[in-house]
């Protein structure tokens, strides 16, 4: 604690993300990273972004990849939001439509509504904006429980697949929620940072799209923004690219915001690569089936050993060992160089979250964990 934070610095618990260690190699699957690089044709346009132009600012309004954006899904320029990276999107989503004067009443503080096991980030955007919330427990297959949501309330928000436990939702059973809260003028808010690996992966023809997204009902949903990133299907985690679709007065409302913050989140170099991703969807689509059948190909070989795991949807799995602790199990395998995700917290303390890497990478998890949980040679 510092006397020269302000009382709102004071009181906040930041988040903290995986480990991005420079003095070791590891293995690491501990931030759902794409195990697999960007096509060159993404890379090439961010070269050619790198040049004399960056004398100039960038476009505010990120119109190109805006455009490429909504020919991709299917949606119109105007309801597409980009920001610098899913958590900007998401930080200007919590300023924009939760706490005070949610639903256009400022008398009123509503609760916004989450699940007590999901995004880390969540509470901490609360926080930041100071924002009361309830936490919603999961139910105990670990799986939101959507009828709970069919309450009053300042908002809702949850991912699809949640994290971290990869389950998904399908999409009819989520859009009830949706009409529930319009009654109010409550925004619901979908995180599909992981949508594309839910079920076999984006149907041919249909770009990065997940079988479980709700962008599909845009239009008939005016009180729904989905939150996308490019940082784990487009394997663009490092250019921090993520983007929000939505009824137009709610992308009014993000810009309302980021004009209030920063008129340029989003550089030259990323808008040039955020573009061509879109133009590359079909590379995507066939990384995200390959990242699944990587994950299928796990699961069963780890049940073999003991673990137990929840049925995942996204890139990566949650498990655990009924005979070692979550910490023991994680502590043991970054001896031997893989990094996961290990939360000390209530229910999910004895889980790791381990995201999906290449298939070799799963084969030295995987001896690892035969050798940690006694059965290795
Ligand atoms: N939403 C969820 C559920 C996530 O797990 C993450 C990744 N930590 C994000 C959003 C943020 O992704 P990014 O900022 O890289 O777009």
């Amino acid at each position: 604690m510092s006397s020269y934070w302000n009382s709102r610095v004071r009181k906040l618990d930041p988040y903290t993300p995986g480990e991005q260690p420079r003095d070791r190699k590891f293995i690491k699957l501990n931030t759902n990273e794409n195990p697999y690089p960007p096509p060159p044709g993404v890379i090439e346009a961010i070269r050619e972004a790198a040049g004399e132009g960056l004398r100039l600012y960038p476009d505010p309004s990120c119109l190109l990849p805006r455009l490429a954006i909504a020919e991709q899904y299917g949606v119109r320029p105007g309801q597409v939001f980009v920001g610098n990276g899913s958590d900007e999107v998401l930080a200007f989503a919590f300023a924009a439509f939760f706490g005070k004067g949610a639903g256009g009443d400022d008398n009123g503080v509503p609760l916004l509504l989450f699940p007590d096991i999901s995004y880390s980030f969540y509470p901490v955007y609360a926080g930041l904006w100071d924002i009361p919330f309830k936490t919603i427990p999961l139910t105990e297959n670990f799986t939101i429980d959507l009828s709970s949501y069919h309450v009053n309330s300042g908002g809702v928000i949850f991912p699809n697949p949640n994290a971290p436990t990869g389950i998904a939702l399908k999409a009819e059973e989520i859009l009830p929620v949706a009409e529930y809260q319009a009654r109010d003028n409550r925004v619901i808010i979908v995180d599909e940072a992981y949508g594309a690996f839910a079920g076999s992966g984006p149907l041919p023809g249909k770009g990065l799209l997940g079988a479980e997204s709700l962008v599909p009902y845009t239009d008939r949903h005016p009180n729904m923004l989905t939150v996308h990133t490019l940082s784990k299907t487009a394997s663009l985690a490092g250019l921090r690219a993520g983007f929000a679709i939505g009824n137009k007065t709610l992308i009014e409302g993000l810009c309302r915001v980021r004009d209030s913050f920063n008129s340029y989140p989003v550089d030259r170099l990323a808008q040039a690569g955020i573009a061509a991703a879109m133009a590359d969807a079909a590379h995507y689509a066939e990384t995200a089936r390959k990242v699944i059948a990587t994950r299928e190909r796990v699961i069963p070989l780890l049940r073999e050993e003991g673990f137990r795991t929840l049925p995942s949807a996204a890139n990566f799995i949650f498990i655990r060992h009924p005979e070692k602790t979550g910490a023991a199990l994680f502590a043991a395998l970054r001896e031997r160089g893989i990094l996961v995700r290990h939360w000390d917290r209530g229910r999910i303390a004895d889980f790791l979250r381990v995201s999906i890497g290449t298939d070799a990478e799963m084969d030295e998890f995987l001896s690892a964990a035969r050798q940690i949980t006694g059965r290795g040679k």
